[in-house]
């Protein structure tokens, strides 16, 4: 439907609940979007021929303005690992709602997250609250690389659990900015 020109947007697809199965989609409808390698670990695997070792690739896409992709690719050569997790992160892109959720600030504008979401992966939790203008993300390296990517420029953030361990952590974070959109407010059924 994007190569026959019925569908010209990213917002369009999401509007109409469409499922994004070709990175292609993503790379014309999206232009700019960057990635981020978040982390790299060696996955081992005990075969009839012996031991496989792959490499695992956690990767971020986002346009920081509100789209955020995260996937992961397992390869032996992490170059290859890389490649895919790239591909997997396009097809997991989806839009993150942001606002002004604070109530010492009240701008209206799109700078943090519109209410306090919560994300979970394994034993991970990630909360992440409104906060006043200029405050920046307040979070560690992994957080604060998501929240931009997504185009969150002002953000709290509380975590629970081994948030030593950068995938589910990430997954954790990312999961949270995926519910900005599941969340219905009073504001949003009269609008
Ligand atoms: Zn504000």
């Amino acid at each position: 439907m994007v190569l026959e020109g019925k569908i010209t947007s990213i917002d369009e697809i999401f509007s109409q609940g469409l499922k994004i199965r070709e990175v292609e989609v993503v790379d014309s409808l999206i232009p700019g979007l960057q990635q981020e390698v978040l982390h790299i670990g060696l996955v081992q695997k005990q075969t009839d021929a012996g031991e496989k070792s792959r490499f695992k690739a956690l990767v971020l896409v986002g346009n920081s303005d509100g789209y955020l992709g995260l996937g992961s690719g397992k390869a032996k050569q992490v170059r290859n690992a890389i490649e895919k997790g790239t591909a997997d992160a396009k097809l997991n892109i989806f839009p993150v709602r942001r606002g002004c959720g604070s109530w010492e600030c009240r701008c209206g504008e799109n700078h943090s997250v519109p209410f306090v979401v919560t994300g979970k992966c394994g034993s991970v939790t990630v909360e992440l609250l409104p906060t006043p203008k200029g405050v920046g993300i307040v979070a560690g390296e992994v957080a604060k690389t998501i929240l931009g990517f997504a185009g969150i420029k002002d953000c709290w953030t509380r975590s629970l659990g081994s948030t030593r361990t950068i995938p589910s952590f990430a997954m954790a974070t990312f999961n949270a900015l995926k519910s900005t959109y599941r969340i219905m407010t009073p504001k949003d059924w009269t609008g």
